[in-house]
């Protein structure tokens, strides 16, 4: 059996029931088979065994007190994966789907999707099973104020800087900062995604979208095609989501669809950005309140249904396995050139055939949407100079950083003779530098 079949194997046996966590390895390791015969010594030093398990994981109760004073429960995760190239760093979601396989999954891409940024960040991720919709400011504070007490026991700006991600925005990551620096007595870079008042980066709010869109613009450019004119559907209406948005139309796009977890809402002349922020950043409701000041957008309840539209460029921004084998088949069917993942695995492994069979220009989340966290870095930096950059600087930035991660993928696909593959060249670029830097470090 070869020894990629044989760390898959284990990490089935050993982590039943998390079936998320089994896709992201499978999609990695089976990329890897190449590298591996290439470099015995990652077999030799057991490198893809102790990838596949985590430094360390967290799981704690979090109570905390409703507005009607009810006592709720909830569960609290961190997963420390990977900390060969630096402190682990990745994002904090807040979603009742929440389990150990979602956090592990997203824990994993993080490792290489990290490293592909070049900056010197492990790998982590961690979340919990509340649901922010619906609760007021207060039933948030509360939550992450216990959630922080707990977590505030492993994380630091030198161990471990988590961020936000689904249903962690600037309030939560507020509430959180506040929370850790009373219990701690110490000002620092515990997180990132932090208001400009207080240590946060110009951009950050913007990165994963703009970054997404920067990766997209570079492959769809080198394959002789153009956002200009291009119709555009993005799911989700979330942060991702609305600066992908921006960026499109800026580049000459028009962004015809968005959704949210209910629905999704059409507009052939373009979906107004100004409504959605209102609607979804500001007053928090749903994304069919934006049909109501405008005319010509209409809305479809259930939010699957918008791969149906035709369209030149996909861009997921949503959550994970949202486009299967047959959203990818009718996305292909109708003409779509480019998918473009902003979410983290939104496609599942049997769309992703589907649209590399097909020849659609496929960006995978760990190379597209890895501006959020390439601009995480840069506010550490940023934090760790007490200094802070102009938007045009940090902009900038994360536009070559994408370039970069682009030109990384694309190479590493050429260098293993599946030119054009960046599944495949994005798993192995990102590998290597880890790979490289666990040998060197001994078994530990
Ligand atoms: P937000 O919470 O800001 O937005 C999430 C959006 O996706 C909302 O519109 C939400 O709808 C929708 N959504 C969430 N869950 C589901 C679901 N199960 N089915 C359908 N729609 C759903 O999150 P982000 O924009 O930050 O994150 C979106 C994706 O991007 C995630 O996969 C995240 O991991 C990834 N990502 C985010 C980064 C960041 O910097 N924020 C960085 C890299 C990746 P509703 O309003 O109804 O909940």
């Amino acid at each position: 059996m070869s020894y990629v079949k044989e760390v898959m194997d284990t990490v089935i046996k050993r982590n039943p029931n998390e079936p998320e966590f089994h896709q992201a390895v499978k999609e990695v390791l089976s990329s890897l088979e190449p590298v591996i015969e290439k470099h015995p010594e990652y077999a030799e030093a057991g490198v893809l065994e102790r990838m596949t398990e985590p430094e360390r994981m967290i799981m704690f109760r979090v109570p905390w007190v409703d507005d009607k004073g009810k006592i709720m429960v909830n569960r609290g995760f961190r997963v420390q994966f990977n900390s060969a190239i630096g402190p682990y760093k990745g994002g904090l979601r807040f979603h009742p789907s929440v389990n150990l396989s979602i956090v592990k999954f997203l824990g994993f891409e993080q490792i290489l999707k990290n490293s592909l940024t070049g900056l010197p960040i492990g790998g982590g991720k961690g979340g919990s099973d509340f649901d922010p919709k619906g609760k007021s400011d207060a039933e948030v504070m509360r939550f992450c104020q216990s959630f922080m007490t707990e977590l505030s026991k492993y994380i630091g700006a030198d161990i471990d800087v988590p961020a936000g991600d689904i249903g962690v925005g600037s309030r939560e990551i507020g509430y959180l900062f506040g929370m850790y620096k009373r219990l701690k007595n110490s000002y620092e870079g515990v997180l990132t995604g932090k208001g400009l008042e207080y240590g946060g980066s110009l951009v950050r709010t913007e990165a994963t979208g703009y970054g997404l869109v920067y990766f997209m613009d570079e492959l769809i450019r080198a394959n002789g095609k153009s956002f200009k004119g291009a119709k555009v559907v993005i799911s989700g209406s979330g942060n991702v989501a609305i600066y992908a948005h921006q960026k499109v139309t800026e580049l000459g796009g028009t962004v015809i669809a968005m959704s949210d977890s209910d629905g999704f809402i059409y507009d052939p002349k373009g979906v107004d950005l100004n409504t959605i922020k209102i609607v979804k950043e500001k007053e928090r409701k749903r994304i069919k309140e934006c049909t109501l000041n405008n005319k010509s957008t209409q809305y479809y309840e259930g939010c699957s249904n918008i791969w149906d539209i035709k369209c030149d460029i996909a861009l997921p921004c949503a959550t994970q396995n949202e486009i299967d084998e047959n959203a990818a088949k009718k996305l292909v069917k109708n003409g779509c050139f480019a998918v473009g993942e902003g979410a983290n695995m939104p496609c599942t492994i049997e769309a992703i055939d589907v649209f590399l069979k097909n020849g659609v220009l496929f960006g995978p989340a760990k190379a597209a949407n890895a501006g959020g966290v390439a601009t995480s870095a840069l506010e550490m930096s940023q934090n760790s100079m007490r200094y802070s950059w102009s938007f045009e600087e940090v902009d900038l930035r994360l536009k070559n950083i994408m370039v970069n991660i682009y030109n990384k993928a694309s190479q590493a696909a050429i260098e293993y003779g599946v030119s054009g593959n960046l599944v495949v060249g994005a798993n192995i670029a990102g590998f290597i530098k880890v790979a490289d830097a666990m040998v060197a470090q001994g078994i530990v």
